[in-house]
């Protein structure tokens, strides 16, 4: 088909240069924020004429400033009921933005349809910046202050500079759709959406995707933090008839995939998350660094940094092994394990000091892989976390605990040891097992305490609330009892049972400890150690006084 220069003038009288309405949406919500003119060129005869042909002619051909008046004129009057929170974006040549009348043009057609300026965006295609700098700020200046918002159009196929894109009062950033298609095909095609979304960002602009056609496309967008987005997946270009309809129609969202977590971490752009990370690198307790691949220092926090005795500069670019060469050789495993893409945690590390002659310290640290969207692992998040503190009062701990037990196991007395709240007996020593003789359980409250089914003297039984330890726990007061224990075996022990509250650094009742002691065994002990002394009196007597053996038998009353 070759069209020419008068078919576009032919179809201009004709009317049949009509605007179509794409809509554009915000990518997360899938919220309607507006519509792009694109122009839509009929023939009375042949098929209609597509756009890059007519609008080349047409600027080619000096027609391009009344083929915008008219299609913006047409654009105007058909949008002049649209809801005020959506926008109308034209596209604008190159070529008008030498044109000085082109912003009081533009206002002209908006007064006349009633349309309000700021809901007008101008979408302007970067190689329109390079023929004539000056006067297109000029323009683009003028028609900002009138309220009309600017996009940059097409970004990234020209040769913006980043200085130009910073000079002139751009609101919006357009990713072309060729980025957008090379998006799925190549993880580099990913880094230039990125960096592109990066850009804006950073100059304050919302950034828009262009051709978007997939579900996919749409979540790796949102997901490189693109905030808004248009294309066939949202709607294709329809004529102003449509116009209502594409108004109240549902949104397409896909926050639902957010919110149930297949998605993560959208609110934030690529620049505020590394702002937020920043700040949380700086201020966590714990060392943190980012490393890459080769194992080199992304970025590390100054706690971590000074665990690893060099200034924060000194790691950014150099490998693990270089900036702490013994500490690499004891970590080493659970980094090459992580770059295998394991979650690595709670690796407790001895790690030599930064400064010589001071002792080891002891780490605990995590190694967690971070893959990129192609689920390549390109790094490591470290958490580094000194832990000698807490290494040494275990090491304190377990000693005296050690020392405890042997005194628990050595003293001739029974001891039960319960924790608070319930009760539960936690130990029970040799000597208690002993003198009980049968087995013995260990209750797991109070309540059970009646189980171990000893009595008063007077052969009541004692209540699971009256034991010693019971008290002890409960009312937090020394208790002391004498109890009966009926063995299997017939026979009966009598028990002198002391209890008294165990105390927590804040005077809490954190348990209760029983010591029991054998009443008959002391007293036969007792009675066996007087009949020896009365022994020896008798002998060392007899030897002084020559008298016989037979003399009496008096006993001493207090030999202690
Ligand atoms: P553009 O400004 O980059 O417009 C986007 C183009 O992508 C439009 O093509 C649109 O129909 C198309 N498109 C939108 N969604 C999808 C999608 O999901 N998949 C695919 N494959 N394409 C999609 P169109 O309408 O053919 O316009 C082509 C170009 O012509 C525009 O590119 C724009 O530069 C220019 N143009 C169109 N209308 C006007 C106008 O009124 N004035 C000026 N100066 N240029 C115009
Ligand atoms: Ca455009
Ligand atoms: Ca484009």
């Amino acid at each position: 088909m070759t069209v020419n220069l008068d078919d576009v003038r032919r179809a201009l009288d004709e009317g049949l240069v009509e605007p179509c309405f794409q809509p554009i949406v915000e990518l997360r919500t899938g919220r309607l924020m507006g519509f792009e003119v694109l122009t839509r060129c009929a023939r009375s005869e042949g098929g209609p004429i597509l756009p890059p042909n007519f609008i080349a002619l047409a600027e080619s051909g000096g027609l391009i400033q009344r083929l915008t008046h008219d299609v913006v004129r047409k654009a105007f009057h058909s949008a002049r009921n649209l809801p005020a929170d959506l926008y109308l974006s034209i596209n604008i040549s190159p070529i008008q933005l030498s044109d000085l009348t082109l912003p009081r043009q533009i206002a002209q057609l908006a007064e006349e349809a009633g349309f309000p300026l700021k809901c007008t965006v101008l979408e302007i295609t970067e190689s329109a910046l390079i023929a004539n700098v000056e006067r297109a700020k000029t323009i683009l200046n003028e028609l900002h202050d009138m309220g009309c918002r600017l996009a940059l159009d097409d970004f990234g196929t020209g040769y913006s500079s980043l200085s130009h894109l910073h000079s002139f009062p751009f609101d919006k950033l357009k990713i072309d759709i060729s980025f957008v298609r090379r998006m799925g095909a190549s993880r580099e095609g990913r880094k230039i959406v990125a960096s592109i979304v990066g850009i804006g960002h950073s100059l304050g602009m919302k950034t828009i995707a262009e051709g978007v056609e997939t579900e996919e496309q749409a979540e790796l967008l949102l997901w490189l933090g693109c905030g808004y987005a248009q294309g066939w997946l949202y709607g294709r270009c329809s004529s102003p008839a449509t116009l209502p309809d594409m108004i109240a129609a549902t949104p397409r969202s896909i926050a639902g995939r957010v919110d149930d977590g297949t998605i993560s971490s959208l609110e934030a752009l690529p620049a505020q998350r590394l702002a937020q990370l920043q700040a949380i690198y700086d201020g966590a307790p714990v060392g943190l660094a980012f490393v890459d691949a080769d194992l080199r220092y992304v970025s590390i926090n100054s706690r971590l940094a000074a665990l690893n005795g060099a200034p924060v500069a000194e790691h950014l670019g150099r490998t693990i092994e270089e900036v702490i060469p013994e500490a690499y050789a004891r970590i080493k495993p659970y980094l090459e394990r992580a770059l295998r893409g394991q979650v690595v945690s709670d690796q407790t590390v001895k790690r030599p000091s930064p400064i010589p002659g001071r002792p080891e310290w002891t780490s605990l640290s995590s190694y967690q892989p971070a893959w990129d969207e192609a689920g390549e692992v390109i790094g490591i998040s470290i958490a580094v976390l000194d832990i000698s503190d807490r290494a040494r009062a275990e090491g304190i701990l377990r000693k005296s605990e050690a020392q405890l037990r042997a005194v628990f196991e050595a003293v001739p007395l029974g001891i039960f040891i319960s924790e608070s709240p319930d009760g539960i007996v936690t130990r029970i020593n040799e000597e208690a097992r002993r003198i009980h003789k049968d087995p013995l359980i260990a209750p797991t409250s109070t309540d059970e305490y009646g189980e171990w089914g000893l009595k008063y003297p007077d052969g009541q039984v004692v209540h699971s609330d009256d034991y010693p330890l019971a008290r002890a726990l409960l009312h937090n007061k020394v208790d002391r009892k004498q109890l009966v224990r009926e063995r299997s075996d017939g026979s009966n022990v009598l028990m002198d049972v002391w209890a008294g509250p165990v105390r927590g650094h804040d005077g809490e009742t954190v348990g209760a400890i029983a010591v029991v002691k054998d009443i008959d065994a002391t007293r036969r002990i007792r009675e066996h150690l007087l009949r020896v002394m009365a022994e020896l009196k008798r002998l060392l007597l007899n030897s002084a006084t020559g008298a016989g053996l037979a003399s009496q038998r008096s006993v001493s009353q207090d030999p202690f």
